[in-house]
């Protein structure tokens, strides 16, 4: 098993390390690197490029070919990476989806620490309970949690515990599924992928719980979905995947909240369709 897993993961650590030689060292480096004139798809974690990811266009979808990043991964990093100065940043993240390939990725472009709360469905270098952060005061910069939040009884007693670990001017890209207007507990016991229990279908809302914590707050998005609110649609133009009540997150939806920060061409290339499924909050604790 471990021999399929090191000659899976030898392409995304030798293109990485050929880049490296033309001094594409950074993800900086990378999106500075990018031919305009080109169109293809692109991952922007390993840094793959192509004719087109596997499946369908879905945030749980449209596979990298070479590191198995789906597009909800694609789009956090973009979060991060788009909304923040070239810097050596000390990142925490909570479950990262992707395996050793990727952690490894993020160890060489930054001070990174992954976790996970019970260490079933992902193998890392901590346990760590939101709600209860063995942590130091100040002692991040960046918390990247993707898919997690929903999954932590109390919302407000872990946003306490991530603004106490962030130093001052850090800030947190957080991820959750966004499927309806307001957040609601589940209707019927929900379970994700690796059995891990819903607790949250969180909503629009979330903005404004991260600001009571103290968070300067800004919701990031797609140009695309940015001009959907924007012209006050009630009605998404393509039928909506069935998983999310389009009509209660589009009454729920706050455009003075959203951010848009993926142009038309980003959005295609790294494949952030449809844009109602992409959605990440910046959260930021702010200096003092
Ligand atoms: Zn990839």
């Amino acid at each position: 098993m471990q021999k399929i897993t090191d000659l899976l993961s030898r392409p995304f650590a030798e293109r990485i390390a050929r880049l490296a030689l033309k001094d594409v060292t950074s993800p900086w480096d990378w999106f500075d690197s990018l031919d305009a004139r080109a169109s293809g798809s692109l991952c922007n974690i390993c840094w793959w490029q192509g004719d087109g990811f596997q499946g369908v266009a879905h945030s749980e979808s449209a596979t990298c070919p070479d590191c198995g990043s789906i597009a909800r991964d694609r789009f956090l990093f973009y979060c991060f990476i788009c909304c923040s100065p070239r810097k050596q940043y000390r990142v925490l993240e909570t479950s990262p989806r992707l395996g050793a390939p990727y952690r490894e990725a993020m160890a060489r472009w930054f001070d990174y620490t992954a976790s996970d709360f019970d260490e079933r469905a992902h193998r890392t270098d901590l346990q760590l309970d939101l709600q209860d952060l063995k942590l130091d005061d100040d002692s991040f910069d960046v918390l990247l949690t993707p898919h997690v939040l929903e999954h932590v009884p109390d919302t407000g007693r872990a946003l306490e515990e991530i603004y106490r670990i962030l130093a001052p001017g850090g800030r947190m890209f957080l991820q959750v599924p966004v499927q309806q207007g307001w957040t609601t507990p589940p209707l019927v016991p929900e379970f994700h992928g690796d059995r891990t229990e819903v607790y949250w279908r969180f909503g629009f809302d979330l903005t404004h719980r991260l600001r009571e914590q103290g968070f300067v707050t800004r919701l990031l998005c797609t140009d695309g979905f940015y001009h959907q609110v924007k012209k006050g649609v009630r009605r998404w133009p393509d039928p909506p995947s069935g998983e999310f009540d389009l009509p209660s997150m589009l009454a729920g939806v706050e455009l003075a909240n959203l951010t848009p920060i993926s142009d038309e061409e980003m959005t295609r290339r790294l494949c952030f369709h449809p844009g109602y499924m992409f959605l990440t909050w910046e959260a930021e604790k702010p200096a003092r």
